[in-house]
Formats: C-alpha cells, structure tokens, sequence
C-alpha cells in the first residue's frame, strides 16, 4: 500500500466497530443552516454493501474462456475499487486484443450473461447489517440513496438484485465508459443533479466505500467520505488517505446512521 502509515498510538482508534479519525469531527447537523436540503449519499458497492465472494471476477474469467477463448488467469489483476472499463481496458492489451468498442461490448456482454449465474454458485453475502443501514437512512426524507461504483451500470443492478438490495437506490454514477473513478464521481453529481433537479453540488453529498479510490473519488468532487474496511482494505491501510470518517463495519447501526446523519 502507499502512503504513509498512522502513528502508533493512533492505533487504539481502530478498536470497535465505530473508528473515529481526528479530522473534521467538529462537523455536526448544528453548524448545517438547512437541514432539509436534499442531501445524496452515493454508496459503493462490493466490499462495501456485499461481497460477491468471488462471483464479479468469476463471471469475468468465464466470459474470456467462452467469447475469447482464453483461459484466463486473473492473477496480477487488481479489481478493487477500479472500474469495469478499467479492468477491461487491462485485459484487453494484456491479451493484445484491439481496444475497440465492438471488442469492450463483446466483453461487457459476456460477463453480465455469466454474471447471474455466478452470483448464485458463489458463497457470497451481504455485509454486516447493511440492510439496516440502507433501511434506516431510507427514513430520512431529506437523504437520497444512489450510487457510486466501478461496475457496469446492468451488473450493478444485477448484484443489488440477487441480493434484494436494488430498491434503495433509483440511480447512480456507473463504471461502463470511464476508467479513472473520479470520472465516475463527476458523473454521479450530474445524474444526482438531473434526477433532482436542481444544481447538486458535491459538498451536498457524501461517498461510502471500502478503497482508496472511494476516498480519493469523494475528495475530487469535494464530498465528505466515509470508508469502511469491510472489503479488501483494512481501516490501517484506508486511514492515511485521510477519509471523514472510518468504520471498521456498519454493525452499530444506531451509531453508523448518526454518525453519517451528523456529517452530511
Ligand atoms: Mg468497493
């Protein structure tokens, strides 16, 4: 990992399922002149609302064998936070296809035929009360729900439909055409904003995800940022990217739900 590592007496923070990084905590709903204005919470997905176990690079690996008969070994390719097109841009030169529209759509096809049925032969799940979580900020009338991911806009909603997850969100910022997730975060602010419309600005939304890319993203658009290390990255290696806030996991749904309730 880059980046630099916490002092070690900063480490007790990471105890508990509620971390607290020393920045920005003086953000509260009081300092918020209008608490009703519409406020967007763009969610990641994997690793960060459920974890396929395993079925995204699966599916992934079997659409190589069964449209470009390749036996395919995923090794040496990263997958977390990136995006779909990103990781398809790297298979495609690593196997010196020609980057082509008609090459990405062929590959794009494959995987989100596979992908179904490899959700359901993976022993995956949802992350620790997440359904609590979505349900109990869905009570906030002045919060909306979207997304924020590096999955293909139709495998974004077929994971969130396997796992009954896809009507809390209504729309979101997908990973199908930009390779960079800051790309993506911008785009999510002009859906949010055509959606809503109104003009959303990114310091009216709030991005939760499990990488660094996650954080990285909510910095470029300006967006607070809560990381979670419940995916491939501990709250050790999300820290130093300096996110508003860390939790280990979403466990503590009352003190989650509060604690991201004060800072937007
Ligand atoms: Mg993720």
């Amino acid at each position: 990992m880059a980046g630099e590592q916490p002092e070690p007496q900063e480490f007790s923070r990471f105890s508990g399922t509620f971390t607290r990084i020393g920045r920005k905590l003086a953000t509260g709903s009081h300092q918020n002149p209008s608490p009703m204005t519409e406020k967007v919470i763009f969610f990641d997905i994997d690793g960060t609302l459920l974890n396929t176990g395993g079925a995204g690079q699966r599916a992934m690996e079997r659409a190589l064998t069964a449209e470009f008969q390749i036996d395919f070994p995923f090794d040496g390719v990263l997958t977390a936070g990136r995006t779909d097109r990103g990781i398809t841009d790297e298979i495609l030169e690593r196997y010196s296809f020609d980057n082509t529209a008609q090459n990405r759509a062929r590959f794009q096809e494959a995987y989100l035929a596979q992908l179904p049925m490899s959700l359901r032969d993976s022993p995956g799940l949802l992350l620790p009360k997440i359904r609590e979580l979505l349900e109990q900020l869905s009570l906030h009338g002045h919060v909306t729900l979207s997304l924020l991911t590096g999955n293909y806009a139709e495998g974004a909603w077929i994971k969130l439909r396997h796992y009954e997850l896809d009507h809390f969100f209504q729309f979101g910022g997908f990973g199908d055409h930009d390779a960079n997730r800051n790309n993506v975060a911008q785009v999510a602010i002009e859906v949010a904003s055509r959606e809503l419309d109104r003009a959303v600005d990114g310091s009216e939304t709030m991005v939760i995800g499990d990488t660094p890319a996650d954080i990285q993203c909510a910095q470029a658009i300006g967006a607070k940022c809560v990381a979670v290390a419940t995916g491939v990255y501990s709250s050790i290696e999300l820290e130093p990217y300096n996110p508003d806030h860390l939790f280990e996991d979403f466990a503590d749904t009352d003190k989650v739900v509060e604690r991201i309730l004060a800072m937007l």
